[in-house]
């Protein structure tokens, strides 16, 4: 079986058109599925429709948070609760389209563990593009693992890669990180990284911006190293000085 997992925070205006195209890329992978959607704490409609089309449909199972968790906490839930013996993670805004997913389903039943996806393109404003840009660069010259550059959540894996990701004890995960550093057999796939379908953005400056960090502090022993070696550098030049001052009155 297989499963696709879907974070979903005040996606009401989309969130049917997901589930349609969904279930139409299903077709192509002539297995059974089941969509688990995590709903992050919505404050519009996305509980309620979300509830609505599980009632009419088995294979749709919902995850309610009890507040606004944020999106990597989202896809961990789902993750977790995911039973098939391949696992999809897409976004709920249809930037990543579901229509992809056959390329990489067929890639993991050749045996591929992960199979993640590397944005070629994205449609996104220049800023927002440059700003993801570098931050990947970034991050590859400070973590201490090789994270596929601009590759994101989206992604199908195996059940055995699943199983490990969902054994390790990190709690603020940063699940592309993770996804890289199980190991396994990975290989990325190109995609074009569509605009959003509907609705606007839903992670905030400031969230972005967490994310990033966890990123790059759960990765990289380097912002620790440097600020350990200012510290060791500048308490050296404060007993030199204490030595020179000590020497000059004595
Ligand atoms: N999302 C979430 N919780 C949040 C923010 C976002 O579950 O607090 C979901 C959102 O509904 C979408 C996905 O995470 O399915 C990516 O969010 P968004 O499209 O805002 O991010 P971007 O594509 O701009 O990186
Ligand atoms: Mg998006």
């Amino acid at each position: 079986m297989i499963s696709i997992v879907v974070p979903a925070y005040n996606e009401e205006e989309g969130i049917g058109l997901l589930y349609e195209r969904v279930t139409s890329a299903a077709a192509a992978w002539h297995d059974d599925y089941e969509i688990v959607i995590v709903d992050d704490g919505s404050r519009d409609a996305t509980l309620r429709l979300l509830t609505d089309i599980a009632s009419a449909d088995s294979r749709v199972k919902v995850l309610s948070f009890t507040r606004n968790f944020g999106h990597q906490a989202a896809v961990t839930a789902g993750l977790m609760h995911a039973t098939g013996d391949i696992i999809a993670i897409i976004d709920a805004d249809l930037q990543d389209p579901p229509e992809e997913l056959d390329r990489f389903v067929k890639k993991c039943r050749d045996g591929y563990d992960v199979v993640y996806a590397i944005r070629a393109r994205r449609k996104e404003s220049a800023p927002k593009r440059a700003a993801y840009y570098l931050y990947y660069r970034l991050l590859r010259f400070l973590a201490n693992i090789d994270i596929p550059l601009d590759s994101g959540d989206f992604c199908v894996i195996s059940r055995r890669a699943l199983n490990t990701l969902n054994a390790l004890p990190e709690r603020n995960r940063f699940v592309r990180g993770l996804r890289t550093w199980i190991g396994y057999r990975q290989i990325g796939i190109a995609y074009e990284r569509h605009a959003r379908a509907t609705g606007a953005p839903k992670y905030t400056l400031r969230g972005l911006i967490n994310l990033a960090l966890d990123g790059v502090i759960n990765f990289s022993y380097k912002p620790l190293r440097i600020l350990g070696i200012t510290g060791l550098v500048v308490g050296i030049l404060a007993l030199m000085a204490a030595a020179a001052f000590f020497v000059q009155f004595v």
